[in-house]
């Protein structure tokens, strides 16, 4: 008589430590993300300002001059939160 059914043999131990570690990595960076949603603005280094072509400061479009951006995990976080609530 054969077992055909799929046991947890199937899995190799290296697939599963592999696994855990993208859990532990996503939670922790969805973690991140929701405790510090914020990041310095990469274009002008969190100044808020950038050096124009003449030299004088202007004001950062990428930031609308805050100095900060919305991190990635968080934009991410928001459209799917966004979608949700659209389908209410
Ligand atoms: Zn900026």
């Amino acid at each position: 008589m054969t077992i055909l059914a799929a046991t947890p043999s199937a899995l190799s131990p290296s697939m599963i430590v592999a696994g855990m570690v993208l859990v532990t990595v996503t939670f922790g960076y969805a973690l991140s993300c929701w405790l510090a949603p914020f990041a310095r603005c990469r274009r002008c280094a969190g100044a808020g300002t950038r050096k124009s072509l003449l030299g004088h400061r202007k004001p950062c479009r990428s930031c609308d001059a805050t100095g900060w951006r919305l991190r990635a995990g968080r934009r991410i976080a928001n459209t799917l939160r966004d979608l949700r609530d659209a389908s209410r």
